[in-house]
């Protein structure tokens, strides 16, 4: 829940999760119904996937345990690199350290090297016996992730009250390396239409479109465009930005009532549903709402 997720969100979503599913076992035993029903609103929903997918796996071919070997954890659903070394930390405190952007910043000013210039797995591997002298490798892990989150900060990074600023690269040099600025995904504009049961408050909903990312969720029909305001047949409601995982969707919102409901469809209400509903979904049926309102 903690991926792309700040912990004041996730918080109440967790207790939830496990008043519901208080075990692996009960977890593997539920379906992906319930699990999005849980999971909605938090978004990324591939991660409720995978925690699903890899909890049935645990159970019925490891004896609900997590695999020890990295190969063997990789072959989990979703979980690559990153994740495989950060539980072999947490959990088996084993000497090995889960690269994210923090820790690689750190790494990098005290190198004062840019990212891209360093490769992080031969700098650990050769520096192993310096940096395990714990046994507590699951604190130093996140004491890592930590210090580079409150103390290496990414734009203005806390120097002086640093306790490794004599061995920092960064922090002694005159000529410091630059960070590389993120490209930003491009905004890509879509045209959604709703049809709208106006008798029976209900919206068109459809799984079949190729919006990847919210792929195999209810959606109105959409379609990636070239942007016009006008199309024959259709009201213009609004148009709205909206991103969702990192995309960014600039979107015209078009509806029209009728009662024929379009091919591979299904009519959902307005006003709640048992159904898991991705968020974004929920934002276009707000926003029909106040045509009634
Ligand atoms: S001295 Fe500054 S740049 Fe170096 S590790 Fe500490 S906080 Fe980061």
């Amino acid at each position: 829940m903690l991926q792309q997720t700040q912990v004041k969100t996730a918080l109440p979503y967790f207790k939830n999760f496990l008043l519901h599913l208080p075990s692996l076992e009960s977890l593997s035993r539920s379906n992906e119904r319930k699990v999005l029903k849980l999971w909605e609103g938090l978004g990324y929903y591939r991660r409720a996937r995978n925690l699903l997918a890899t909890s049935k796996i645990l159970v019925k071919e490891h004896k609900s345990k997590l695999p020890k070997k990295i190969t063997d954890i990789k072959k989990l659903p979703g979980i690559g690199d990153y994740t495989a070394n950060a539980l072999l930390a947490f959990i088996y405190n084993q000497p090995t350290i889960a690269i994210d952007g923090n820790v690689k910043r750190v790494f990098s000013r005290i190198t004062n090297k840019s990212e891209n210039e360093i490769n992080f797995n031969k700098l650990i591997e050769t520096n192993k016996k310096n940096l395990f002298k714990t046994k507590r490798n699951s604190d130093f892990v996140e004491a890592l992730m930590e210090f580079g989150a409150l103390i290496c900060k990414p734009k203005k990074p806390e120097c002086l009250k640093c306790n490794i600023k004599s061995t920092c690269g960064y922090f002694k040099s005159d000529k410091k390396f630059k960070q590389i600025k993120k490209t930003q995904s491009k905004e890509k504009n879509y045209n959604i239409f709703c049809y709208i049961d106006k008798y029976k408050n209900k919206i068109a909903l459809t799984k079949k479109h190729n919006l990847g990312f919210l792929n195999k969720f209810y959606l109105p029909p959409i379609k990636e465009t070239t942007f016009k305001n006008k199309i024959k047949n259709w009201n213009f409601h609004s148009n709205f930005k909206n991103s969702i995982s990192n995309k960014k969707l600039n979107v015209n919102l078009y509806y029209r009532f009728s009662t024929k409901l379009p091919l591979q469809s299904q009519w959902f209400s307005l006003k709640g549903n048992n159904e898991f509903i991705p968020s974004f979904t929920k934002k276009i049926f707000k926003q029909i709402l106040n045509i009634y309102l």
